[in-house]
């Protein structure tokens, strides 16, 4: 039997992995890894599945449309400003009052389909202007919150 490390011949060699990689090596190699213990029942460790969030970054990269930075909050100061309650928004929207709270913690990102009937029932635009897949900044000026804000002063 051969070290599988340094090559020495050796009547005893332990099982141990090093670097990842398990290998047979006498005792002087022994210390350069990690000695593998044999259990009867050797379970592999269970590799946890990564799930990816229903409305992940990726998903908005992937859309065609963007919404405005700080949308939740532009939403959520549109409805106020309309003298809204979420219920109220909610039941315009179609949606439940929890996940208009949600979109406006901006928790949720909701369907563009929910975005336009959000921005048709507080008068807003929420979605930035994407021309070929690039934003073009200081074009085409969107409401923004400070809009908002002055528009209520
Ligand atoms: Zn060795």
């Amino acid at each position: 039997m051969r070290c599988e490390v340094c090559g020495r011949e050796s009547s005893k060699l332990y099982r141990v992995i090093i670097e990842g990689v398990e290998m047979l090596v006498c005792s002087e190699c022994k210390k350069f890894g990690r000695e593998v213990v044999q259990k009867k029942s050797a379970k592999h460790p269970v590799i946890k599945k990564k799930t990816p969030a229903p409305y992940s970054k990726d998903v908005f990269q992937n859309m065609d449309k963007d919404l405005l930075p700080g949308w939740g909050e532009i939403i959520r100061k549109a409805r106020e400003n309309a003298g809204m309650s979420r219920q109220e928004l909610g039941a315009k929207i179609g949606e439940k009052t929890g996940t208009v709270a949600k979109i406006e913690n901006e928790e949720l990102r909701p369907p563009d389909a929910t975005v336009r009937k959000i921005e048709k029932v507080l008068k807003i635009k929420l979605f930035q202007e994407i021309k070929g897949g690039v934003v073009k900044k200081g074009e085409a000026k969107p409401l923004t919150l400070g809009d908002l804000l002055r528009k209520n002063e």
